[in-house]
């Protein structure tokens, strides 16, 4: 089973026990990974679930390719939080490291924000590659949910999304901080293990302004800090992410959440 190729689908391309695949996904399948009409391979609802599923002619007699599911595979490789990340936008192409690597240590949501003193304003097919990216990074890394890619944000915009909670009951919101004597977040973590949802804020390579910080802490954000070192703005939320997977890995509870507010 560990073997077999795995692809992430949409919940409406399933009907009953058979899947439409799109053109690209097609493409993927038969022409990039070469499999053939009857071969397996893990099909992914994003949502939490897996099956085994095989790679069939579709009947629309068009030679297109469909599959069918043959079984549901019970899987759990979640971390058992709502895990969110606000990011400010670091520069160049530097936020698809970020979303891949924060994908695979399980985050659930990442917003993508713009602060002060982000050099970058996106366009909107940036959101479209970051979303790709988060699905074959949640393929790879195994992973039953994927992650949710939100829309680009004012950084106080992004802030108030999560002053009226529309979280779990037990939430925690951090905000890094570099060059400061907040607390580690280790601690914090540590400190907190029965949290069920965890909000993080990473700035961008100028940091947060004085005022921003302020801001977070005026709606319910904790800052913290990630150790004595300066990491750069795509580091950051690798440590901090780290840092809760190491916490809450192996913890029984389990929340799939990366819905819209
Ligand atoms: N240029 C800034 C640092 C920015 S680092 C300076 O020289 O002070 C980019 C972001 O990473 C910061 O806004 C913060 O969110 C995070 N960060 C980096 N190092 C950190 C640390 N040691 N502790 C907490 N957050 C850190």
């Amino acid at each position: 089973m560990a073997d077999l190729q795995r692809l992430a689908i949409a919940r409406h391309q399933i009907d009953k026990q058979k899947v439409f695949l799109t053109f690209e996904q097609q493409h993927y399948l038969g022409r990039v990974l070469r499999l053939g009409v009857g071969d397996q391979f893990i099909l992914m609802d994003g949502e939490g679930k897996w099956w085994l599923a095989k790679l069939t002619l579709d009947i629309s007699g068009k030679a297109e390719l469909g599959s069918v599911l043959e079984q549901e595979i019970s899987i759990q490789n979640e971390l058992p939080i709502e895990l969110i990340l606000i990011s400010a936008l670091p520069k160049g192409n530097n936020f698809d490291e970020v979303v891949r690597q924060s994908t695979e240590l399980g985050v659930t949501q990442i917003l993508p924000v713009i602060s002060s003193r982000t050099l970058l304003k996106p366009g909107l097919q940036k959101l479209k590659r970051w979303q790709k990216i988060a699905t074959e990074a949640a393929e790879q890394s195994e992973r039953q949910v994927v992650p949710k890619i939100r829309e680009v944000r004012e950084y106080s915009v992004a802030l108030s999304l999560f002053e009226n909670e529309n979280l779990c009951t037990n939430y925690h919101k951090y905000i890094c901080v570099a060059r400061n004597s907040y607390p580690l977040l280790l601690e914090s973590l540590l400190d907190n293990q029965k949290l069920e949802s965890i909000v993080i804020a990473t700035g961008p390579e100028g940091g947060w302004t004085d005022g921003e910080i302020e801001v977070a802490i005026a709606t319910g954000f904790q800052a913290v800090s990630l150790g004595k070192r300066i990491l750069r703005s795509v580091t950051a939320p690798l440590v901090a992410l780290s840092l809760v997977a190491a916490v809450f890995d192996g913890e029984k509870k389990k929340i799939y959440s990366n819905g819209d507010k």
